[in-house]
């Protein structure tokens, strides 16, 4: 019997549709290689555009097929130049992350080839973990506060809940589990500073005691930020609070290649949105030289978390073909220093494909 995955696919703004549509393309070089297995996509306006044309950015009826799919593959959205009249930012993956409750944001972070990384002495395979970011409090519940400027001062909240803190840090274990790493989880906080981060600290050890064969260590985020270049290669499972988790996200995608090379998966209960870290970058957008990278090993991790043999086999042979591109320094789109277009480099990575499916 033939499984068919419900996939929704949001292209966005900026540069999200130029490399979400080379994403689709590999998943259709992908399918008649895989055995029992349908991919059913299923494209959306979302973003900017569509709050222009429609005066929604993520209307209802693309948020109830987000919440019916089996995953969603998302590019980009917002443009930094265009808000609400009230003038709010246009934000809708905030919006679809709340709404979906994806609470969960899961980074991996690797290092193809030496060329690629600003640090000395580091090359393929030193730079190999995974940051998980809670994704729905911390810093950013209080993102909506309004600064009272009679009283010449603002007030963001940093809210830390059971709820949030417990499953978070047991996506992060479960990470590190299945992972083939150093089995190990370091919860990166603030605890010697915020009392909210005590709390967290104090739900991460009674989670961590649900897995034994997971070393856990505590590390203070200044410290985490040196460690990440002195030493990446101790790291396996990162978790960590939404707005530490947003800055060390960026410094980890500059050790590997910087945010063309940023994948990441925005996981939930109900629903998973895979998507390339970096935003719609909207300065190099319609002149095709975006790095698909990203977005290729976001549907990576979409496919490994459908979690099929044959779409764990996709996912094997993408990564693969991938990293069969990257191993030749010469194969790089602009921002890597390289020549290749968002649709030439694709196309490598479709022929490695080819080979490995
Ligand atoms: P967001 O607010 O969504 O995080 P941002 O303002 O941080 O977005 P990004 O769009 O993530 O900005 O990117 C910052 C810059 O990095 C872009 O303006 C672009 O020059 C570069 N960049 C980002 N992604 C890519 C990519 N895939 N390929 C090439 N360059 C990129
Ligand atoms: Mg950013």
């Amino acid at each position: 019997m033939t499984q068919s995955f419900h996939l929704v696919v949001l292209g966005g703004d900026g540069i999200g549709p130029e490399v979400c549509d080379q994403s689709v393309r590999l998943l259709k070089t992908i399918q008649p290689h895989l055995d029992g297995v349908e991919f059913n996509l299923d494209p959306h306006s979302v973003g900017v555009g569509e709050y222009q044309r429609s005066g929604e950015a993520l209307p209802q009826s693309t948020f109830d097929a987000c919440l019916a799919s089996d995953a969603v593959l998302l590019g980009a959205m917002g443009l930094p130049n265009v808000r609400y009249p009230n003038g709010k930012e246009i934000a809708p993956q905030l919006d679809l992350r709340e709404r979906l409750q994806l609470y969960g944001g899961v980074r991996p972070i690797r290092l193809f080839h030496e060329d690629d990384t600003p640090l000395k002495g580091h090359g393929a395979g030193d730079v190999d973990f995974v940051l998980v970011r809670e994704s729905t409090e911390g810093l950013f519940y209080g993102r909506d506060a309004v600064a009272d400027l009679e009283a010449d001062e603002a007030t963001n909240l940093l809210r830390i809940t059971r709820t949030a803190s417990e499953r978070v840090c047991r996506l992060a274990f479960e990470t590190a589990r299945r992972r083939d790493g150093k089995k190990k989880v370091s919860l990166i906080d603030k605890a010697n500073v915020l009392s909210s981060m005590v709390y967290f600290r104090h739900v991460f050890d009674e989670v961590a005691k649900d897995f034994p064969d997971i070393e856990a260590e505590h590390i203070y985020v200044d410290a985490a930020a040196l460690f990440l270049v002195r030493r990446p290669q101790d790291f396996d499972v990162l978790v960590t609070e939404n707005m530490f988790g947003d800055i060390l996200s960026d410094l980890a995608a500059g050790l590997v290649g910087g945010m063309g090379m940023a994948p990441s998966g925005d996981i939930g209960d109900k629903a998973a949105v895979f998507q390339p870290s970096h935003g719609s970058a909207p300065d190099i957008a319609g002149q095709s030289i975006a790095n698909p990278i990203a977005m290729h090993l976001s549907t990576a991790m979409m496919l490994e978390w459908l979690d099929h043999p044959e779409t764990r086999r996709a996912a094997n042979a993408l990564n693969t073909a991938i990293a069969d591109v990257l191993s030749d320094p010469t194969q790089r789109t602009a921002d890597m220093g390289g020549k290749l277009s968002t649709v030439a480099i694709t196309d490598q990575i479709a022929d490695r494909l080819n080979y490995h499916l």
